[in-house]
């Protein structure tokens, strides 16, 4: 959960989460829906699916202990060079460096690095330092201190050198650099996509969702049917109904992702008879929507729809 998330985001997910599945296999054995709905707002949701797929091969292959070996760690979904390198460090199995977004400020400040941290040229150089700090004793409580460094003083915005407790050997703070490492990549402009969200309703107040295909953005949850234009809305909703009683446009919604800006246009298409779905579709009601995996804006749609 904490790839790409801070910690203050992630505490109330995390502990819903170790409650609805408090063991490895407990997570094994749950279904993809459970799983996507304590995740649900928290994006990235592929770090879900890695979580889910590797906890059945830690089941079906390891009897439900996390693998020892680093090469078997690896190699199960959503574990890099770095937490698998986390998980060996801290639980005190072998040394094995980490590099994540905090060990790479924390380094690139003391031993004053510059470069685009998004260059392999750059981050081979951080390995080598990462690599060449680890202690061969005590690495566990190397590993948790350079990681907290980061996360609480040797922060991005109001770093806190006057309490550091390495302050002595860094060079950024003897020569004045820490506001400029970790040099900023030059941000180019997100691109814009605009959808139309159709959300179909019927007397009952079953909502019409479809479940996404396993990959890409928000793969794997449930979500409205979605149309790149509003050219063909009425001739896609005669798919599920023939007898639409209105349709009605309502505000526009902004999501933005890591690499492209999303506007929303949700259509909210009031249905007489019942609904024809195909394989991929589902009728909900509210209450049941509540127990699946959806993304963060079908979620605030669903909870203003009457
Ligand atoms: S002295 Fe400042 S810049 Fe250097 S490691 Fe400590 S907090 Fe980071």
């Amino acid at each position: 959960m904490l790839q790409q998330t801070q910690v203050i985001t992630v505490i109330p997910y995390f502990k819903k989460f170790i409650k609805a599945f408090p063991s490895v296999t407990s997570l094994a054995g749950a279904s993809e829906d459970q799983v996507m709905s304590h995740w649900s707002g928290l994006g990235f949701y592929a770090r879900a699916r890695n979580l889910h797929q590797s906890s059945k091969i830690i089941v079906d292959q390891y009897k439900g202990e996390i693998p020892k070996k680093f090469e078997e760690l690896i190699a199960l979904p959503g574990i890099g060079t770095s937490t698998a390198g986390a998980i060996l460090s801290l639980s005190c199995i072998e040394p094995r460096p980490i590099l994540d977004g905090n060990v790479k400020r924390v380094l690139t400040r003391f031993f004053n690095i510059s470069g685009d941290l998004k260059l392999s040229k750059t981050n081979n150089k951080l390995w080598s330092l990462a690599i060449a700090c680890l202690p061969e004793k005590d690495y566990s409580f190397y590993t948790q201190a350079i990681m907290d460094l980061g996360a609480t003083i040797c922060t991005s915005k109001k770093t806190q050198c006057s309490i550091c407790p390495v302050k002595k050997n860094c060079i950024a703070f003897e020569k004045n650099l820490v506001s400029l490492l970790p040099n900023k990549t030059i941000k180019k402009k997100k691109p814009k996509q605009t959808v139309f969200f159709l959300i179909l309703k019927d007397q009952d107040n079953n909502i019409l969702l479809e479940k996404r295909e396993n990959k890409g953005i928000w793969g794997g949850l449930w979500s409205f049917p979605e149309l790149g234009t509003n050219k063909h809305i009425e001739q896609w909703c005669n798919k599920i109904s023939q007898d639409i009683e209105n349709i009605e446009y309502g505000k526009i919604i902004n999501h933005g992702f890591s690499h492209f800006d999303l506007e929303i246009t949700p259509v909210v298409i009031d249905i007489k008879d019942t609904m024809s779905l195909e394989d991929h579709h589902g009728r909900f009601t509210k209450k049941q929507i509540s127990k699946l995996g959806v993304p963060k804006p079908v979620k605030s749609l669903i909870n203003q729809l009457k």
